[in-house]
């Protein structure tokens, strides 16, 4: 295309939500691109990198902050969060109460988060389960009130994942 220079961007993206919810598992599927059934709750780092190219050709050095069994709904630090350039919320499509979670966690981004370009997305996960308990229409409902990116995933049988995380990467980029 030739239509001006591709430009190196570099930000953090968060993983917030209830523990089970396959936080770890979306982001292994994603940077790896394995899935382990039997994740364990901790990846014993702080922060996973991964670098990818946007359609326009842009290079993007992500970030990826999973948390390591602090889920429980503000025992995160707000340091945490903090310079995010996007926070991904997960919550579980089986689980009722995950749900319920995510819409805390976006409460108090809101409330917490100074950076009006904070992207929001949400992975409605484990899309792949026959026993949903959350609708798509009803999750998309609430994203479109916060004006949030959402996806349905399955870390299991691999979709939406990399979907997600190039939305988010292309809105960061749009905002900047
Ligand atoms: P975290 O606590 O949010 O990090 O959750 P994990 O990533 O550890 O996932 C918890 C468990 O949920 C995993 O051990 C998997 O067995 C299961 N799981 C994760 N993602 C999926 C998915 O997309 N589909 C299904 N069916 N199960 C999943
Ligand atoms: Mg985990």
């Amino acid at each position: 295309e030739g239509s001006g220079e591709q430009k190196n961007y570099e930000f953090k993206i968060v993983l917030l939500g209830d523990r089970g919810v396959g936080k770890t598992c979306l982001v292994l599927r994603f940077i790896e691109g394995l899935y382990n059934a039997r994740q364990q709750s901790t990846i014993g780092a702080f922060f996973l990198t991964k670098k990818i190219v946007t359609a326009r050709g842009d290079t993007c050095k992500i970030q990826i902050w999973d948390t390591a069994g602090q889920e429980r709904f503000r025992a995160m630090a707000p340091m945490y969060y903090r310079n995010a350039a996007a926070a991904i919320v997960c919550f579980d499509v089986t689980d009722e109460s995950t749900f319920n979670t995510m819409k805390d966690w976006v409460e108090e981004l809101k409330t917490n988060v100074v950076d009006k370009n904070l992207v929001i997305a949400i992975a409605c996960n484990k899309a792949d389960l026959e026993t949903r308990q959350v609708s798509r229409a009803r999750a998309e409902s609430f994203a479109r009130s916060i004006d949030a990116i959402i996806l349905d995933t399955s870390a299991k049988e691999n979709f939406g994942v990399t979907e997600l995380f190039v939305a988010v990467s292309e809105q960061v980029i749009q905002l900047r």
